[in-house]
């Protein structure tokens, strides 16, 4: 199994793990957990939106956000979900408001928010612009209408150009792109002409990911039932090497597993997830990574508002790991970025020298041409970037 399907929210929300304290400036995550109607592929912690629990929720995240921000500054702010632009202006505006009183967002060095193209109106890209936030993540997935149909999107592929123009015809000067490849009948020609067009509109950042089959959502039901017909492996593997080539040719660095950036435009947000360097999560199901400790809040949005509400906990699960175990994982995230790690890094966070702690793995696996192993660090190469799965799977 390769992989290059883990999603960088997927990774935050399901990972929540790792680490050792290395900056002592965390990051903030906030998340919206509301969409229009929910895709066939999503398994995140989001639910179709109903207006009066909007205003409840946001209320809620305002009380967390009072009570986990005091004593700290923020490195990053990344405010997804969900969808967050479908708040209505006003709410819009109250959430960047909120924010600006509990964080430092002139002095961030990343202030990113996401945005689905059929819910930006004119008058929420100028909120934004006013509230310094300077990263925009555009989740278009496809530049196909048949298949952002297929896939339960709510916009067509001209609405997603279009809501890139305005925002770059509003003064953003970084903007993201998601796109999703390796869902049932797509053609390795219809992904060369996404990326294509990807690249016509000229972003700062690239996702892409491979189609990840979550157990319980409708595409895995329509596949387990023969209406719909996965891409074998070597397909997949064929569109992600595709990828990696046209996308270094176009200038982007490819500096983690799916993310590719102009110069000096790679994420900092998701790139303190990668390094294990710690995160405040606010909102229903959000995970944070403090002090050593990892926690989660609850999922659900009723019980998260009740909680908050009656003045409870908002979290329904931590844990600190024991070290060996946090090693593990610190070197499993940190070969996600093509630059890896280095033994000195990887000292400094875990306790553990590399080295003696996986010798065998490394033996093995730099004998089989899948990590590049020498004095200095350790990543994976070309060939275990395609495999990555199998490769993380040897130092679980
Ligand atoms: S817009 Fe995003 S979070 Fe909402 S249902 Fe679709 S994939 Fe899930």
């Amino acid at each position: 199994m390769y992989v290059c399907s883990v999603s960088k929210e997927r990774a935050r929300k399901q990972l929540g793990f790792a680490v050792n304290i290395q900056h002592h400036i965390p990051s903030l995550y906030i998340h919206i957990p509301f969409c229009i109607s929910k895709c066939i592929y999503c398994d995140f912690n989001s639910i179709v939106m109903k207006s009066p629990a909007v205003d409840e929720y946001l209320k809620a995240i305002e009380k967390e956000l009072q009570s986990a921000t005091e004593n700290y500054s923020f490195r990053t702010v990344f405010i997804g979900g969900g969808t967050p632009t479908v708040l209505n202006e006003r709410q819009l505006s109250w959430l960047l408001r909120m924010i600006a009183k509990h964080v430092d967002v002139p002095n961030l060095r990343e202030y990113t928010i996401e945005v689905n193209p059929g819910t930006l109106s004119d008058e929420k890209a100028v909120i934004m612009k006013n509230s310094y936030v300077g990263r925009i993540s555009i989740g278009i997935q496809s530049f196909n209408d048949r298949y952002l149909k297929l896939l339960g999107r709510i916009h067509s592929a001209n609405e997603a150009k279009d809501v890139f123009l305005n925002v770059r015809e509003k003064g953003f000067k970084n903007i993201s792109i998601d796109l999703i490849y390796g869902y049932p009948a797509q053609t390795l020609s219809e992904w060369k002409k996404d990326l294509r067009e990807c690249c016509t509109l000229g972003p700062e950042h690239i996702s892409a990911y491979c189609l990840t089959y979550e157990s319980g959502t409708p595409i895995v039901k329509m596949t387990d039932s023969g209406n719909m017909k996965r891409l074998s492996e070597e397909e997949e593997l064929k569109m992600y090497e595709f990828t990696n080539d046209f996308l270094c040719d176009k200038g982007y660095n490819h500096y983690e597993i799916s993310n590719f950036a102009k110069q000096g435009k790679e994420c900092q947000h998701n790139t303190v997830y990668w390094e294990n360097r710690e995160y405040i999560g606010i909102g229903a199901g959000a995970f944070s990574y403090v002090n050593g400790e990892r926690s989660c809040n609850i999922k659900s949005v009723k019980e998260y508002i009740t909680s908050i509400e009656s003045k409870k906990k908002s979290i329904c699960f931590s844990e600190k790991l024991p070290q060996k175990q946090r090693a593990s994982e610190i070197l499993i995230m940190a070969l996600r970025m093509t630059s890896g790690i280095s033994k000195k890094e990887f000292i400094e966070r875990s306790g553990f020298d590399l080295n003696e702690l996986f010798r065998k793995q490394l033996y093995d696996l730099t004998r089989a041409g899948l990590i590049n192993f020498d004095d200095e660090r350790v990543k994976l190469t070309k060939k275990g970037l395609s495999l990555a799965d199998s490769v993380m799977m040897e130092f679980v």
